[in-house]
């Protein structure tokens, strides 16, 4: 018996072996998730980590709000000093030699602009600075200024260098708002940073731009809430999310009153109006910038259109709120969204939301 036994006992020894990294993970040090949120980029940046050591995921955090702060210091059209004012000063006098960087979001910007046939462009400044106005004055602005601000507007006009990163404008007055787009390109890049960080499991979310990876701990999958356009207290769908990228725009964030209408801060560039179909896009993608710009675009184009586009293409997912008749608000969503994100019609229904397929 006692033979046997000794016999046995380097199966065993073996056995224990291949067991060491299991045992060794779950009798581990214990992990957490560390949260900070910072007021940055005009909105609130919130910021989870998990950790096993406290120092490591407030050190980790940090960096990824430093970098956050050196985008918008970079990219803000609000900032004087910034990259982009420059640009936007000098931009129609001669090319401007930019930074990668900035090269890379206007570069990917205009490419943007031709996939959704101009809906989402960063041309939009002139049209914005007239939309601002109006939302300052309770005055809409007339139909000259609107042609005349539409004259400076377009992708077409923006003239760049691969080789030299300098970006010019090809008619005179004109400038660039990275507002649709730097958010979800902060996030990517904050998640970037973690990562070089040795953090195994973040969630970035930069005002409605969120970026997941690795599961939080317990095994539990990240969820991010996809809100009712309507109700800020109600949810329409839990999308657990890991190595994606989920941003939602909407016209309740951020929006404006004249005459007892409610005007949107998106336009359409191509119309000079604000955006008026959609309520809110949500859009799945595996970069924060691609489904930032993407979800400002959809929103401009619409469902029936903004949809087709995105059944059009590879590894995006999006899913659009309208308000339809009667106070009723109509979901639709791509064709594969339902394999992202669960949708329960009853649930939807409960809320006056219609799920229209
Ligand atoms: P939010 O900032 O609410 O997340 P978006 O990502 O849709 O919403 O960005 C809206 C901002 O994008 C506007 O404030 C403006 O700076 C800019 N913008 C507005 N309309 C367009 C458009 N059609 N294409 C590109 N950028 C736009
Ligand atoms: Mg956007």
């Amino acid at each position: 018996m006692w033979f046997h036994k000794m016999k046995t006992a380097p199966f065993a020894r073996r056995l224990l072996w291949l067991l060491a990294p299991v045992l060794a993970l779950s009798c581990g040090p214990r992990k957490d998730v560390y949260r900070v949120t910072k007021p940055l980029m005009g909105t609130v940046v919130e910021v989870s980590v998990v950790s096993a050591d406290a120092p490591h995921a407030y050190g980790a955090l940090q960096a990824a709000f430093d970098e956050v702060a050196r985008l918008e210091a970079m990219m803000s059209a609000f900032r004087e000093d910034s990259e982009l004012s420059r640009l936007n000063r000098e931009g129609s006098m001669h090319p401007v030699k930019v930074s990668p960087e900035l090269f890379q979001v206007i570069a990917m910007s205009l490419s943007l602009s031709q996939t959704t046939r101009g809906a989402f462009d960063i041309t939009v400044a002139p049209l914005m600075r007239l939309w601002s106005r109006a939302a300052r004055d309770k005055i809409l602005p007339s139909p000259s200024e609107i042609e005349d601000a539409l004259r400076r507007v377009g992708s077409r006009h923006v003239v760049i260098s691969s080789q030299e990163h300098t970006v010019s404008f090809a008619v005179k007055g004109m400038a660039l708002d990275l507002g649709g787009i730097a958010k979800g390109y902060a996030v990517d890049r904050a998640v970037a940073v973690l990562k070089e960080r040795g953090i195994e499991a973040a969630l970035v979310n930069g005002g409605g731009d969120v970026f997941a990876y690795g599961v939080k701990p317990g095994n539990q999958p990240w969820r991010v809430g996809m809100r009712h356009p309507r109700n800020p207290q109600a949810l329409l769908a839990a999308l657990p999310l890991a190595e994606k990228a989920v941003v939602t725009s909407g016209d309740y964030e951020r929006y404006f009153w004249v005459e007892g209408k409610r005007y949107s801060h998106i336009v359409d560039p191509r119309k000079g109006l604000t955006a008026a179909k959609t309520a809110s896009v949500t859009v799945v993608a595996s970069s924060a910038a691609y489904a930032d710009g993407l979800a400002t675009g959809v929103l401009v184009l619409g469902p029936e259109e903004g949809l087709a586009l995105v059944d059009s293409l590879p590894h995006v997912e999006a899913a659009v709120v309208t308000e339809g008749g009667r106070g009723e608000l109509e979901l639709r969503v791509s064709s594969g969204f339902r394999r992202v994100c669960p949708l329960d019609e009853r649930d939807l229904a409960a809320q006056g939301v219609r799920l229209v397929e």
